[in-house]
This record gives C-alpha cells, sequence and structure tokens, in this order.
C-alpha cells in the first residue's frame, strides 16, 4: 500500500512538472507578437518530433520592426545575444507571405535556440543553400517550393541529414 501511494506520488509529481514545463512555454509565446506565436509553437514541435526538447523562454522577446527602426536592423531578422531576443524587419519581401515568416523565424529560433551559426555552404548546384542558417541566399523555400521545407527542417536539427534529390 505504501508502495502504491509513493508511485501514485511520484506519477502526479511527474505529470505536474510536465504540465507546468508546457504551461510556462506556452504562456511566454503568449508574450509574443500574435503573428508569430503559431510559428513558434510549430518550430518547438519540429523540434520534439525530432527529439530536442527546446526551451522557448531562452527567447526573451521576439520584436516586429518596421521601417522607421530598420535603420538599426539592416537585415531581415537578426537575433540579438545581448538582449536575447529575435528582430524581423516586418519590410522585408519575405515577410509578406507565411512561408517567408516562417523561414524567417526559423532560421532567427536557430541561432537563439540551437545555438547556428551561420553556414552558407550551397548545394552542388550552385543555388541552393544546405541549411536555412544560409544568411543570404533567401527564399530557402516559398509557396511554390514548398516541397523543400521538409528538408530544411531536418537539416536544422540534425546536422548529418542527407542531401535531398531536388538538390542534386
Ligand atoms: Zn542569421
Amino acid at each position: 500500500m505504501k508502495n502504491l501511494i509513493i508511485l501514485l506520488l511520484t506519477i502526479i509529481i511527474v505529470s505536474s512538472c510536465k504540465n507546468n514545463y508546457t504551461e510556462e512555454q506556452d504562456e511566454h509565446i503568449n508574450n509574443f507578437p500574435v503573428e508569430v506565436r503559431e510559428i513558434v509553437r510549430e518550430f518547438l514541435k519540429e523540434g520534439k518530433d525530432r527529439g530536442h526538447k527546446l526551451n522557448i523562454k531562452k527567447i526573451h522577446h521576439i520584436y516586429l520592426v518596421d521601417k522607421i527602426t530598420r535603420a538599426k536592423y539592416l537585415e531581415a531578422g537578426c537575433y540579438d545575444h545581448h538582449d536575447h531576443s529575435i528582430y524581423i524587419d516586418t519590410t522585408n519581401f519575405e515577410w509578406s507571405a507565411l512561408s517567408g515568416k516562417e523561414m524567417l523565424l526559423y532560421h532567427e529560433l536557430g541561432h537563439g535556440l540551437l545555438h547556428k551559426k551561420h553556414d552558407n555552404i550551397l548545394f552542388k548546384d550552385g543555388l541552393n543553400p544546405a541549411s536555412i542558417m544560409n544568411c543570404c541566399t533567401l527564399p530557402y523555400w516559398n509557396e511554390q517550393t514548398i516541397y523543400k521545407r521538409s528538408y530544411y527542417i531536418d537539416q536544422i536539427f540534425n546536422e548529418n541529414t542527407l542531401p535531398p534529390q531536388w538538390a542534386m
């Protein structure tokens, strides 16, 4: 009986920890701009499906900046290591489509959550970047090339992902 009580208590503690973890993460995501929340949740899910337990609280905030503030942040997006925040320039062309929003955020989350640096290697075709951590060859995928998305997501979570057929 005593053992059963200990077992039940352990299960309750373990499951409440799990819930708190998820709830805390979710609460934190709700502080981000509404446009990015689902994309961030999707990134965490893609990571979880591949065995990564990511802590979104490491990203203190995501700022959407426009032309007025753009001078300070010249790139389409950046991850600022000083304030642990992501800045996205919403006047960037890529931001106008959902695939572009996802692509830009995934790159910055790669910096912030996966500690990735830029990887500017292209595939042998000389056109397609081998990673979404490529700094300058955009878009990695768009509405027309959505079939590329799954490779890039696999690759950001596993650098040993084999090159895809479409890049041969
Ligand atoms: Zn970058």
